[in-house]
């Protein structure tokens, strides 16, 4: 398109992948709702475009961290798309949760306290998550919680409609971990003391330990995006994006000259260099200097010298002079190059490359 003629890179994200990845996931879960978390902005692809897709491919229940990502969905999504957001009710929230029609996780008694209240103001019955913590004590209610909970459920959750119990696995992608199934089991100690209502704990990960993890909902995220959620076998979901990046110029540099700052890279020999466009200004990781490569041409063109604030070098010696005109793309990432590899390479996981796309790139919706 035009707009991709003047840009300095280009994300494409497929759109049909994303919605496949869905179907992959809930034909796992199938006898469990499969929802999609879509939070960071829809792991840095967007969310809006991506929960549309996914909409359209039957997903109902879409989750966000916080309230501005809600309410961005709500204007985006048809009216019976729940949107459930996982960061609970901070303090004079309330309102506006409940005007925007959200769906909020509560993670501790006073995020239950406001939710309650905000009910009793409105005089009509809202609806809810509520978090246990099962061990990766981070958000959810915490023991003394559930007991005081499980004590007087009636009193505390007087005017709220609890659509799901809920908890967060911290280690399933790591299969050989102990603390999967003994989360499992604190979570079905603690359904077995709450009324009945609706339990959810997949991840994308925990789905793929079976139908005992599944209950009524599954909240894959990474896999919807297309990281491998489930490192201990080769990806079973289809990439979803192609990250390219505009050869600015190409030139031949003499044996024992440096390139970039602080000139770090010291060429060997006669070397033909590519300067791209795009740098860590664009979330490309700074780490990544002198490490990794791209792929000009279906060939191989390893990354040299420091990242740049919105340039990458790499050495295109090897690359066949009919890809390198100027304007000509390299890919960063793509078909060639995965989002794992390159985690792998920065010292990160998928969800942080994923998540830093920068919003500067280019983006085309596939
Ligand atoms: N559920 C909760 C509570 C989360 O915080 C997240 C994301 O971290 C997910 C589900 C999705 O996890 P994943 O992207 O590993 O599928």
């Amino acid at each position: 398109t035009p707009a991709a003629q003047r840009a300095g890179a280009v994300l494409f994200v497929d759109l049909a992948a994303v919605a496949d990845n869905w179907r992959a996931m809930a034909a796992l879960a199938k006898g469990a709702e499969c929802g999609a978390v879509v939070k960071a902005d829809g792991y840095g692809l967007g969310a809006v475009p991506t929960s549309r897709a996914l909409y359209a491919a039957g997903a109902r229940t879409f989750f966000v961290a916080d309230i501005a990502g809600g309410v961005r969905l709500r204007a985006a999504l048809p009216g019976d798309a729940r949107i459930a957001v996982l960061h609970g009710v901070p303090p004079g929230a309330g309102a506006e949760i409940a005007a925007e029609r959200l769906t909020p996780i509560l993670n501790t008694l006073g995020d239950i306290q406001r939710w309650r209240e905000e009910a009793a103001r409105l005089g009509r019955p809202l609806p809810c998550f509520v978090h246990i913590d099962t061990g990766m004590n981070r958000l959810g209610l915490e023991a003394a919680e559930l007991d005081r909970l499980a004590a007087d459920p009636g009193t505390l959750l007087q005017g709220l409609e609890v659509q799901a119990w809920m908890s967060h696995l911290a280690c399933a992608d790591d299969p050989g971990n102990p603390m999967t199934a003994e989360q499992l089991g604190r979570f079905r100690a603690a359904l077995a003391r709450l009324p009945k209502a609706p339990a959810s704990l997949a991840n994308s990960a925990g789905v793929f330990h079976g139908a005992g993890y599944h209950f009524n909902l599954v909240r894959p995220g990474i896999a919807l995006h297309g990281a491998n959620p489930a490192p201990w076998m080769p990806n079973p979901m289809r990439p979803t994006i192609r990250l390219l990046a505009r050869i600015h110029q190409v030139r031949m540099v003499e044996p024992g000259r440096t390139v970039g700052y602080d000139a770090t890279h010291r060429v060997a020999g006669k070397r033909k260099v590519a300067a791209l466009g795009m740098g860590y200004a664009d979330g490309y990781p700074w780490s990544l200097q002198g490490k990794g490569q791209v792929m000009v041409g279906g060939h191989r063109a390893p990354i040299i010298a420091r990242v740049s604030m919105d340039l990458l070098t790499v050495d295109v010696t090897d690359v066949p002079a009919r890809f390198l005109a100027e304007g000509d793309w390299a890919e960063v990432i793509g078909p060639h190059r995965t989002v794992d590899q390159v985690a792998a390479e920065a010292g990160t996981i998928g969800y942080e490359v994923l998540t830093r796309l920068g919003p500067r790139y280019h983006r085309e919706y596939l």
